[in-house]
């Protein structure tokens, strides 16, 4: 039975744990970088599932791969081997030059395989190095050990007691972290761009001094990159845009295109620590995932691919910073690289977002206050004007 949009809202209200403050709309298809509605309505899509479909939607070569995988096999224990979950670890080993890769169904599973991973190989150091370092405002998942780690304390209300050995310290403030760590620390986790924190991009030289005091107390430096990696910085991995590299990256997200899967890199010396039972996964890299990711893996990781990503995320930042210098008031910064950018406004953005979505434009705001923009990886000057000529239209009602 078709049912109305009135029914599937009542029918959530009903059944679905109201944990999400939905937008009331009902999306039916997508093509490209736009989707559609119950009512036939255009929306042009620069959220992308929350950065997540890098290849737009209904990517042909995508949606032919995983029917022909589906048409084969769906899933496989991880106790067989199969060539697609090899294929897809190759990649992600060639592109990152780490040499050992876990795949998991989501990114809190993959921050907390590298938790994990972390801990173990501390343990192995000194049974007493475990403590975990992460930054305020950031944001790891939604399980208990990724929602400690995640240093906002509105995740933690009303779920403790939590895991012990975690520790904040503020974002991009070298200072704090030197005086918290010691050779008891197992790991630094952070985001090399933090993106549900409101888009804060840390300075160059923050990054390297974050390298040279995990070296200094052999502490692990995990990037979470669920968000920030898979090209969307401009690089493959984010932590290029640094200089450095991290012992442990996290990837989710665009990984397979939308459909589940997160993933866990890390060196040889780490990965050494963990053995046969320590770890696993029931769907973890299945071949489905696996087909959707190897056709993503191919695409993004090409420099054409990644060099367009950094073209257009230039373009829209010139189109984004000059609404900014027409409404300071309204505007207080753009911040950003490639195409993970904000916009940070001196009020709440939730209205700002539902006037634009009535005009056909789907964009989000984070931290209250940012307008964050996560458009698919294929976007063209022409999406973007479009986008930007909406978002332009409605600030002056907010001025
Ligand atoms: C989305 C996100 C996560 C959590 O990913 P899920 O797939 O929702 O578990 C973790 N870290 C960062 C940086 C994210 O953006």
């Amino acid at each position: 039975m078709q049912l109305t949009d009135e029914q599937i809202y009542a029918r959530d209200a009903q059944d679905y744990l109201p944990v999400f403050a939905r937008y009331k709309i009902v999306l039916d298809h997508g093509d490209g970088v736009y989707v559609y509605d119950t009512q036939g309505k255009k929306y042009i899509d620069f959220l992308g599932g929350i950065a997540v479909n890098v290849l737009g939607h209904n990517y042909p070569e995508l949606v032919k791969a995983i029917a022909e995988q589906a048409g084969k096999m769906i899933h496989c224990s991880n106790l067989y081997y199969t060539q697609v979950q090899a294929d897809a670890a190759e990649k992600l080993v060639k592109l990152s030059g780490f040499g050992k890769v876990f795949f998991g169904n989501s990114g809190a599973e993959a921050n907390e395989g590298a938790i994990k991973a972390a801990r173990k190989y501390a343990h192995s150091v000194s049974a007493d190095k475990s403590q975990i370092i992460s930054a305020m405002h950031s944001f790891h998942g939604r399980t208990i050990a990724t929602l400690t780690a995640t240093g906002q304390p509105k995740y933690h209300e009303g779920f403790g007691p939590l895991p012990e050995g975690f520790d904040y310290v503020p974002y991009n403030d070298i200072g704090a972290l030197e005086k918290l760590m010691s050779d008891k620390t197992a790991a630094v986790m952070l985001e090399p761009i933090q993106g549900e924190g409101g888009v804060h991009v840390p300075d160059i030289e923050y990054m390297q001094q974050v390298r040279r005091l995990c070296d200094k107390y052999d502490a692990v430096l995990i990037f979470d990159e669920i968000q920030s990696g898979m090209g969307r910085s401009g690089k493959f991995f984010a932590y290029e845009n640094f200089g450095i590299r991290p012992d442990v990256v996290t990837l989710a997200k665009g990984l397979a295109g939308g459909v589940p899967i997160g993933a866990f890199i890390t060196t040889d010396r780490v990965a050494a620590a963990l053995h046969a039972g320590d770890h696993g996964s029931t769907f973890g890299g299945n071949p489905l995932a696996c087909a959707a990711a190897n056709v993503v893996l191919d695409r993004v990781g090409t420099e054409s691919f990644l060099h367009h990503v950094g073209e257009m995320g230039e373009y829209m930042k010139s189109r984004l910073s000059a609404m900014q210098a027409k409404h300071p008031e309204l505007i207080k910064e753009v911040r950003g690289m490639g195409l993970i950018l904000g916009m940070e406004l001196s009020r709440p953005g939730r209205e700002i977002v539902d006037a634009c979505l009535a005009k056909g434009a789907i964009i989000n705001c984070t931290a209250e206050n940012v307008l964050r923009f996560v458009p698919p990886l294929i976007v063209t000057k022409e999406h973007i004007d479009e986008v930007c000529d909406v978002v332009e239209s409605v600030l002056p009602a907010y001025c």
